[in-house]
């Protein structure tokens, strides 16, 4: 390529680090300040920016046009800046960002596809440049975060997922592929939105929906083969499941609305039986939701369990939920028990509300996932601090605006006694002389640990088991200072290290159980996953050269 090819190429570029001699050569020198800096530099210019800009949203944009002109050093910042920029890369401001992004859009991320071109998925997939694709992250926007039917706007989750799985996983950005499967929207403010990137009309359902998604799948697999993984992200509850059961054991695939989240929830149970001296077992949980999220939990907790030696009898007999009706009970006047609920539903009096079911349940655990703001109310939060020493309280609705309650609200109303996390992030709280530091249940602890294992060992299929091993190494990682400041994860700064580790243990666990198909089988698996990293260091543009000997 050109010199200016290569300054125009966000994957080449490096604006103000190319070296004299890489200018002079390359054709484009003056087409750049003569100040040589470095990516330190470079990244100190960023953070002022960052720190700048007037609202998240605003910061959203700027990082996304950086990611637009210099790759790198986008992933440099977002490596070294994770606590502060995964918020907005992520949960909650992506959320922001998506509501709005027939405004914001400047430049299309990933790969859409929509219902109109049925038939010809495997040609438009073909027109995407990137020839060695591994991770796929696919949303149809019919649930996003919290935030329902955002249509073709969710967008702004695959392309921030991915971004993580680069910056927090090392997974290669050429390696990975958002895409948008644009079914319609049943968002009627969408529909009537002059700016909306995506197809006005109602969402295709029933066999039309599943032959698309179904036509989907296969074309990813023709074109970047049957180990090619693909994440399934914020699609309905409805779909959600029945995707999961249909094609988890004929593809690499997983959804993390359902299983990250489980994964990552049940880590910090883990952590925080460390923090309340029991087992498992000992444990009742009352979940607020039975979507995806809380089944998901509900069911590796049930499974970690057993693991445990409890019958599948017993760990069930544990986990009691709350949906939009009520407590899961038999014959519920109210009905609404279907699918996956069925497994979990308990001989027991109808229950209307959370309240009356914490009462009811006594639990030792309540965990939200069922985006009602402010569900756990002062009342609910102080009855579980009347039975239990040490209750644990996780609010996991995102983004915070849905959140079950707050972390000063859950510290104070228990006397600092409540071992607490959340789905989003939430400041330190300073109460009775000591400072809590939230753990932040954030699914990024894990997603990006289990892709890069998936993807460096050729796993062809994702078992649950992976899921719990990932959810014991994560626990196995935070550490008793951690637990002494209130932390049931590791500070997110190390999320990193965490996947790197989470990946290594699931290399191991693979291997052992004949599902990898990478061969030969690396000896030192953390060396291996070490060596699959992606480097945000810039490219040398200048050739290496060297001479022939004399005669
Ligand atoms: P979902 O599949 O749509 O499930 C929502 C559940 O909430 C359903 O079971 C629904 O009941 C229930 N619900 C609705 N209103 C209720 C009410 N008033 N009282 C009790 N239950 C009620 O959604 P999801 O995927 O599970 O996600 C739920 C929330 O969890 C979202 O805010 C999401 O952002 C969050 N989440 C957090 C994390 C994390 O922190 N790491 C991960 C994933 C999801 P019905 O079944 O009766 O409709
Ligand atoms: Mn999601």
């Amino acid at each position: 390529a050109r010199g200016i090819d290569i300054l125009r190429n966000p994957k080449l570029n490096k604006g103000q680090a190319f070296t004299l001699e890489e200018r002079q050569l390359m054709g484009i020198h003056g087409l750049i300040p003569p100040a040589l800096i470095t990516q330190d530099q470079q990244m100190k210019r960023v953070m002022t920016n960052f720190k700048n800009r007037p609202t998240d949203v605003d910061r959203y944009i700027y990082l996304m046009a950086l990611a637009d002109r210099n790759e790198r050093l986008f992933y440099r910042c977002l490596v070294e800046h994770t606590e502060e920029m995964m918020p907005i890369v992520y949960t909650p401001t992506v959320g922001k960002a998506c509501q709005e992004y027939g405004v914001i859009y400047r430049k299309p991320r990933g790969l859409f596809l929509s219902i109109n071109d049925a038939g010809h998925l495997y040609e438009m997939i073909c027109n995407w440049p990137e020839l060695d694709v591994k991770a796929v992250v696919a949303t149809d926007g019919e649930r996003i975060l919290g935030l329902g039917d955002l249509g073709a706007y969710g967008m702004g989750i695959p392309v921030g997922k991915l971004a993580l799985y680069t910056a927090l996983g090392g997974i290669p950005p050429e390696e990975t592929l958002p895409i948008m499967l644009d079914v319609g929207t049943n968002n009627e403010k969408l529909q009537q939105d002059p700016l909306y990137i995506g197809l006005r009309r109602p969402r295709v359902t029933g066999q039309q929906y599943d032959d698309f998604i179904d036509e989907f799948m296969d074309a990813v697999k023709r074109r970047y083969g049957q180990d090619t993984l693909i994440q399934f992200e914020d699609f309905g509850n409805h779909n959600a499941f029945r995707f999961l059961e249909k094609y988890r054991d004929k593809f690499c695939m997983f959804n993390d609305d359902i299983q990250g989240t489980a994964s990552v929830a049940a880590a910090g149970v883990f952590a925080s039986l460390r923090i309340t001296n029991t087992r498992l077992r000992d444990n009742t949980f009352l979940f607020q939701g039975a979507g995806e999220a809380n089944l998901g939990i509900a069911s590796l907790l049930a499974l970690a369990m057993q693991a445990e030696g409890a019958t599948e009898e017993e760990a069930i007999s544990k986990m009691w939920l709350v949906d939009s009706r009520g407590l899961l009970v038999k014959n519920r006047p109210k009905g609404g028990i279907t699918g996956h609920k069925e497994v979990f539903v308990k001989d027991h009096p109808p229950v209307d509300s959370l309240a009356e079911a914490v009462h009811a349940v006594k639990p030792t655990a309540l965990i939200g996932a069922a985006a009602v703001p402010g569900a756990f109310t002062e009342e609910i939060i102080r009855d579980m601090a009347s039975f239990n020493e040490r209750p644990i309280i996780f609010a996991l609705s995102n983004p915070t605006s849905m959140s079950e309650c707050t972390a000063e609200q859950a510290y104070t109303l228990t006397e600092g006694r409540c071992v607490f996390a959340s789905g989003s992030p939430f400041n330190a709280v300073q109460y009775g002389g000591k400072t809590f530091y939230p753990g932040q249940g954030n699914n990024a602890y894990i997603f990006p640990g289990v892709a890069l294992a998936a993807i460096s060992c050729g796993v062809r299929h994702i078992p649950e088991s992976i899921f719990l091993k990932s959810a014991q190494t994560l626990a196995s990682l935070v550490t008793e200072e951690d637990l002494a400041q209130g932390r049931v994860y590791p500070p997110l700064r190390y999320v990193r290290e965490c996947s790197v580790k989470i990946a290594s243990s699931i290399a191991e666990h693979v291997y052992e159980e004949d599902m990898a198909a990478y061969y030969p089988e690396p000896e030192n698996k953390e060396e291996f996953i070490r060596d699959y990293l992606y480097s945000t260091d810039y490219e040398c543009f200048v050739p290496e050269t060297w001479h022939w000997p004399e005669q």
